[in-house]
C-alpha cells in the first residue's frame, strides 16, 4: 500500500512496525456543538482507511479521541449554566449519532482527556525533568528551542512559523513559540489537581498522552485535517519524541483537505457550516449519499460541497441499489473485490478511482442481468459489488429497505433536483449498448440470446420494437 506521508511530502511505501498490530491515531472531536459536514470528512476517509488496513492485517488498533477538555467547552458551559460534562456527554451522543448514520465504524479506542489526566500530568513531569518544559507562573510550557526537529513537519523555519501564527506572547514564555502544556485554572473554571496547582491541560499535549497510553511510544499512522498539521501535529509531535528520547513518534502523517463552501473553508468561525446531522435528516442527504459525495473526491484534495454533488450521488448510489435489485436472489458466492478495485484503494486511498471500479462491476452485473447470464456468474458480480462497496461502507442495507426509507419519508418527488421516477433506470447509452449487443447476436442467428435481452429489458421497463428500420425502444 502506498501513502502520501506529510512528512517526506511523498508517498511512501507503507510497511508497518509491527504488522501483528497496526496502529493508527487521528484526532476527534472537539464536543461542544454539532459537528459539521467538515469534521465528518476525516471521520469518514480514516474509517476506509482502517477498513482497508483490516484487509491486510490481522489487528489495526484505531484509536480517535473525543476533546472534552476545551476553553470552547467551558464556554457552552457557562452559557448554559451548566457542567461541562452536560455538554460534553450531549454532544458526543450527537457525533456518534451522526457517525453512525454515516456508517462509519467505532475506532478501537476513543479516550476522552477527562480519562486521562493521570498520564497527561506524567508526560509533563516527564517533559520537565528531561529538560523540553519548564514550569512558570502556574502554567508549564514546551521550549521549541530544545527540540532541533521542531517545524520539520509543517516544513517552515521556526521564526517564521512563530510569527505567520501570531503566537500569544506572555511574560512567563522562554521563547516567543513556546506552547502551553497545562494553564492554571480560575475557580469558576474547570480544573484539576497536579503539581503546578489546579489547572487543565493545553490542547496538544492530551493526543501525545493518550497516543502513548493506547498505542505505545512509536505509532504507523497520524492522521487529521490539513488544518491540524502546525500547530497541533508539530506540537505533538515535538512532545511525543522529547518525552520518548528522540524516538519516533509517528512513521505516516496523513492529512486530508478541506471541505469548502464557494470555496472557502468549512468552519465554525466563518459560519458557513452545514451540520451533519441537518443532511442525515434530509431524505436527499441520506447517510449512505453524503458518505458517498465525501469520498468522491480524493482525500487530500479540497472537495466543494453543493447541492448538485448530493444529487449526482444520490443518483449514483440509486443506481447501485436499482442493479442490485434487478439482480435479485443469487445464491451464495464467495467472491471479493477485484484486484483493480483494492489496488485504487491502496494507492494512497484513491476513493475516486475505486469508485469508477465500483461502477464497472455495477454496469457488468447490468449487462449480465440483462443477458440472463447465470445464476453463479450473476452471483459472483453481485458478491463483489458488495464486497467493494463494504470497503467504501456503501451499500449497507438492502435494495427493498433503501427504496422503502425513500417511500417512507414522503419525500420521493419532493426533491426537484432528482429525477424521481427515472432514478436508477438504465439510461439511454446502457439500452444503446443492449441493443447493439442484440443485433450482433441476431446477426449470429443466436436468436435465444436475442430473445434473453429483449425479456431482459423488457422487465428493466424497456420495450423493444422491431421494424424494417431496425430496433425502436420505449420507456414503459
Ligand atoms: P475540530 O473539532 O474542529 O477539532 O475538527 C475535527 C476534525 O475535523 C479535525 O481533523 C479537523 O482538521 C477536521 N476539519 C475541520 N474542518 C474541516 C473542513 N472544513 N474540511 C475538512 N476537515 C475539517
Ligand atoms: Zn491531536
Amino acid at each position: 500500500m502506498q501513502l502520501h506521508n506529510t512528512l517526506s511530502g511523498r508517498k511512501e511505501a507503507f510497511v508497518p512496525l509491527n504488522p501483528e498490530r497496526v496502529t493508527m491515531y487521528v484526532c476527534g472531536p472537539t464536543v461542544y456543538s454539532f459537528a459539521h459536514i467538515g469534521n465528518a470528512r476525516p471521520a469518514v476517509v480514516f474509517d476506509v482507511l482502517a477498513r482497508v488496513l483490516r484487509r491486510r492485517y490481522p489487528r489495526v488498533d484505531y484509536t480517535r479521541n473525543i476533546t472534552d477538555i476545551d476553553d470552547k467547552i467551558n464556554a457552552a458551559a457557562a452559557k448554559e449554566g451548566v457542567e461541562i460534562g452536560v455538554i460534553t456527554r450531549r454532544y458526543t451522543d450527537i457525533y456518534h449519532e451522526d457517525l453512525d448514520a454515516l456508517g462509519v465504524l467505532r475506532p478501537t479506542y476513543e479516550p476522552k482527556v477527562t480519562e486521562h489526566l493521570a498520564h497527561i500530568i506524567s508526560m509533563v513531569e516527564r517533559l520537565i525533568a528531561n529538560g523540553s518544559a519548564y514550569a512558570a507562573q502556574g502554567h508549564v510550557l514546551f521550549n521549541v528551542t530544545s527540540y532541533a526537529g521542531y517545524g520539520e513537519l509543517s516544513k517552515r523555519d521556526r521564526r517564521e512559523l512563530i510569527a505567520g501564527a501570531r503566537v500569544e506572547v506572555a511574560p512567563y514564555k522562554k521563547d516567543a513559540g513556546d506552547f502551553v502544556l497545562w494553564k492554571p485554572s480560575t475557580d469558576d473554571q474547570p480544573g484539576w489537581p497536579s503539581p503546578w496547582g489546579r489547572g487543565r491541560p493545553g490542547w496538544h499535549i492530551e493526543c501525545s498522552a493518550m497516543a502513548e497510553a493506547l498505542l505505545g511510544e512509536t505509532i504507523d499512522i497520524h492522521g487529521g485535517g490539513h488544518d491540524l498539521i502546525f500547530p497541533h501535529h508539530e506540537n505533538e509531535r515535538a512532545q511525543s519524541t522529547a518525552a520518548h528520547d528522540g524516538k519516533v513518534f509517528a512513521r505516516y502523517w496523513l492529512h486530508n483537505g478541506f471541505l469548502t463552501m464557494d470555496a472557502e473553508k468549512m468552519s465554525k468561525s466563518l459560519g458557513n457550516v452545514k451540520k451533519i446531522r441537518e443532511l442525515v435528516e434530509n431524505e436527499n442527504g441520506r447517510g449512505e449519499v453524503v458518505r458517498l459525495a465525501l469520498l468522491s473526491a480524493h482525500y487530500r484534495q479540497p472537495l466543494d460541497w453543493s447541492e448538485s454533488l448530493l444529487s449526482s450521488s444520490r443518483v449514483r448510489i440509486n443506481k447501485l441499489y436499482r442493479t442490485l435489485e434487478d439482480a435479485g436472489d443469487v445464491p451464495e458466492s464467495n467472491a471479493v473485490a477485484p484486484d483493480s478495485f483494492l489496488a485504487a484503494l491502496e494507492d494512497d486511498l484513491n476513493t475516486p478511482l475505486a469508485l469508477s471500479e465500483l461502477f464497472q462491476i455495477r454496469d457488468s452485473l447490468q449487462q449480465a442481468i440483462l443477458s440472463q447470464a447465470s445464476a453463479q456468474v450473476r452471483a459472483t458480480l453481485v458478491a463483489q459489488l458488495r464486497d467493494a462497496a463494504s470497503l467504501l461502507g456503501l451499500l449497507r442495507q438492502t435494495p427493498d429497505a433503501w427504496f422503502k426509507s425513500f417511500q417512507l419519508s414522503g419525500k420521493a418527488g419532493a426533491n426537484p433536483t432528482a429525477s424521481s421516477s427515472l432514478e436508477g433506470a438504465l439510461t439511454e447509452a446502457e439500452i444503446e449498448a443492449a441493443l447493439a449487443a442484440r443485433s450482433a447476436a441476431k446477426a449470429a442467428k443466436n436468436y435465444a440470446e436475442a430473445d434473453r435481452i429483449r425479456d431482459g429489458l423488457k422487465a428493466r421497463g424497456v420495450l423493444i420494437e422491431d421494424s424494417k428500420d431496425g430496433q425502436r425502444w420505449r420507456r414503459l
